[in-house]
């Protein structure tokens, strides 16, 4: 995390759409997954948190996101100590909230469904069961929320919806969903 990861935060959701620090998810799978990298080899998966496409100065040209990817790698090798990462770069893939937008039609491109504030949290999530008989809402923006736990918590929710209220003559062609329920309240 940045030093100051308030004024980070408040960069990210109140903010014109730039970060003066970034902060890092990073995750190394091959530490524990051999078949993640070829023999020899390393694989890094890089989450930067970033605005979303509503914020004024939010800019994913091809020139800001060369840029933005040369800030990043240079702040993992100079301020957190990842020696040689650019030099031993073989292959890489990036996604910016642009293809969030174009390939899931994410609204503003974000990655997260919901910003999870109070209202819009939990409870005041768009619930699992709409006002139309028969439809129903499951996933990241739904009730109760984002992340894989969530999702699965909210799969059970609606597969319990669901089955509660299929008619008792109807084929029972969700049987697979109690085994869903089972594993998303592990
Ligand atoms: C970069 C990143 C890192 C994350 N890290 C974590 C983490 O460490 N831990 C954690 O718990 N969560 C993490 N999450 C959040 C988690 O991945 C999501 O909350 C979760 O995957 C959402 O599940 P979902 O089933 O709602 O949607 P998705 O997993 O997005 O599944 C929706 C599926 O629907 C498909 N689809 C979309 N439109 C259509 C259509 N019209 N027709 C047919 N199919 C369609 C999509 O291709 C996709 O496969 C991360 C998310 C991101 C983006």
């Amino acid at each position: 995390m940045p030093l100051d990861y308030v004024q980070q935060l408040r960069e990210l959701f109140d903010g014109p759409g730039t970060l003066s620090e970034l902060a890092f998810y990073l995750h190394a799978p091959a530490q524990t997954d051999s078949s993640f990298a070829p023999p020899g080899h390393e694989s890094l998966y890089i989450l930067v948190p970033v605005p979303h496409l509503g914020r004024p100065l939010s800019n994913w040209s091809n020139d800001a996101r060369e840029a933005f990817r040369q800030r990043v790698l240079t702040t993992l090798e100079y301020v957190h100590g990842f020696t040689n990462l650019q030099e031993s770069l073989q292959a890489w893939a990036e996604w910016t909230p642009i293809e969030f937008d174009r390939i899931y039609r994410s609204m503003y491109g974000a990655a997260f469904a919901f910003e999870p504030t109070l209202f819009q949290s939990a409870y005041f999530r768009p619930h699992n069961r709409s006002g139309l008989p028969g439809l129903y809402f499951v996933g990241a923006g739904t009730h109760p929320g984002a992340g894989i736990p969530g999702v699965l918590l909210s799969a059970a929710v609606t597969s319990s919806l669901i089955l509660s209220e299929m008619p008792a003559e109807a084929p029972s062609k969700a049987v697979i969903v109690p085994k869903i329920v089972e594993r998303g309240q592990l």
